[in-house]
């Protein structure tokens, strides 16, 4: 019989599950994303006041010690980051996520251990893994904090015989647990595997290049919702598990859609090196392409003139922070008769979603935001591509050039357009460091400066020319 403590408890934890997966579905359209936030964060109240009442609580001081230290701590730092800092500061809440199931996991190994009697497989397995993928996803996320938040060089860290010394931390930590597993159990043997897991974390962020973090994030996302899940066994509370294994699934899926985008398999992101930042020799040195600069009056002309622009925004937009200057620009182009689109692709900017919450920032409306598959076509009506801060994600070597690091990755078709303007501060490449073709088309006109100035200078313009 169950109690009716136990009942309520149950009835908690059901509705949060439902919460969980509802915050989820609502979280994959910019229209509802709000209401999946609310949805999730009221789901996850109900589980912290439910899991406060459950029984394993030992002390109450230590809980709230921790809440009135961490809950200012975690307000502060997310109202003050800046959307650019969005991927390390998810880094940091991930790691700690990481971290909690490792503890968890250890507080359990230690109280069953200390209990005398030898703790059970059903037991130890979730204990452990929980243990090693949580101290994985500590201490990668750490690393991808400090390669993020330039703590370190976000370069790629490469030696001899790297992925050796990774294989022999990875059978240490496999051969330990293993052990322990056929009845040795004992402190020093679970502290080398949790130490072998968290060398892993570090040696396997480290090659890894700093521009590849997000994917290497969700895919430590993914792990830390796999140890929570077992964390979840362990405590036997299922509302863990289910978010444990929402969380893994999801984080799984978002690594394996952000591949898809940037045309690279995961092996590729963890053991390619690729990204450190460093500008590769581009197509034009080689074949000698010269650009086209025009002037803020000339493009705004073309603008105010325009029937259909379609703009497309990229990382240097977030680092301008020009979101509003470009939602003022559509604005007024609009008032003109100008019909005003913008293109998303999958990968611009520096995480998943990047763009479409810049925009919506600014109050883009989001019927005018439209996926790669649905832009493409439109670009060979469009009479210009404004493409600010954007890069790889235009780059028709992607289509055209099998030698290409980024060859085969879906592109936005913006060499379609009949003029294409670009605003970028230099000649300097993206992410992936290799010179864009698009550059030197003859309908191209680059516009060289910070995206906000120059935006900004568009709009100071543009009066006279809608006026006109
Ligand atoms: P890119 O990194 O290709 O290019 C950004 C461009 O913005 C640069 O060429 C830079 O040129 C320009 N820029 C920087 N600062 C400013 C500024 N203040 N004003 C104007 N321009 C500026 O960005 P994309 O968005 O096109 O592509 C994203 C890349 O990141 C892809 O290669 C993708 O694979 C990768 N990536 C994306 C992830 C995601 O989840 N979104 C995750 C990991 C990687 P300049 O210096 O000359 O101004």
């Amino acid at each position: 019989m169950m109690t009716v403590r136990e009942t309520v408890l149950g009835v908690a934890y059901l509705i949060t599950a439902i919460l969980f997966i509802l915050g989820l579905k609502f979280l994959s359209s910019p229209r509802s994303a709000r209401t999946g936030n609310i949805l999730a964060m009221i789901g996850m109240v109900i589980a912290v006041v439910a899991t406060c009442f459950d029984t394993g609580i030992i002390t109450w001081t230590t809980i709230i010690i921790g809440a009135v230290i961490g809950v200012p701590i975690g307000f502060v730092s997310a109202r003050l980051v800046k959307m650019t800092a969005m991927p390390q500061m998810v880094a940091l809440f991930n790691g700690a996520g990481g971290g909690a199931a490792a503890l968890v996991s250890a507080g359990e190994f230690l109280r069953g251990f200390q209990g005398g009697e030898p703790l059970s497989a059903g037991q130890l397995v979730p204990i452990v893994l929980s243990a090693v993928i949580g101290s994985v996803s500590f201490s990668g996320s750490l690393v991808a904090f400090a390669k993020l938040q330039e703590l370190m060089t976000g370069r790629p860290i490469t030696y001899a015989g790297q992925q050796i010394v990774n294989a022999i931390v990875l059978l240490a930590m496999v051969g330990l647990s293993v052990y322990m597993l056929l009845g040795n159990e004992s402190v020093p043997v679970f502290a080398g595997i949790v130490g072998a897991a968290l060398l892993l974390g570090v040696l396997g962020v480290l090659p890894i290049g700093g521009a590849d973090m997000p994917v290497v994030i969700s895919l430590l996302n993914s792990f830390t919702g796999s140890a929570a899940a077992f964390t979840g066994f362990v405590l036997h509370n299922n509302v863990l598990i289910i978010a444990g294994a929402l969380v893994g699934a999801s984080g799984f899926i978002l690594t394996t859609l952000m591949c898809k985008a940037m045309n690279r398999n995961l092996a590729n992101v963890l053991f390619g090196s690729f990204g450190g930042g460093g500008g590769a020799a581009g197509a034009a040195e080689e074949t000698g392409g010269v650009e086209q600069e025009a002037t803020v009056e000339d493009v705004a002309i073309q603008l105010a003139y325009a029937r259909l622009v379609i703009v497309v925004p990229g990382y240097g937009l977030a680092v301008a922070q020009a979101q509003h200057a470009v939602q003022e620009m559509a604005e007024l182009l609009e008032k003109k008769g100008v019909q005003m689109k913008y293109a998303i692709h999958p990968v611009a900017g520096r995480m998943p979603g990047h763009m479409n919450v810049l925009l919506a920032e600014a109050n883009v409306p989001y019927e005018l935001l439209f996926d790669m598959e649905d832009i493409n076509p439109e670009f060979e009506k469009a009479d210009v591509a404004v493409v600010i801060g954007a890069n790889d994600v235009t780059n028709p070597a992607a289509r055209n050039d099998a030698s290409s690091p980024i060859y085969g990755m879906p592109i936005l078709d913006v060499d379609k357009a009949h003029t294409v303007m670009v605003i970028k501060r230099s000649m300097s490449p993206g992410f992936a460091g290799i010179d864009n073709d698009l550059y030197y088309m003859d309908k191209t006109l680059m516009l060289f400066g910070d995206a906000k100035a120059f935006v900004s200078e568009i709009l100071k313009e543009l009066p006279a020319r809608v006026a006109a």
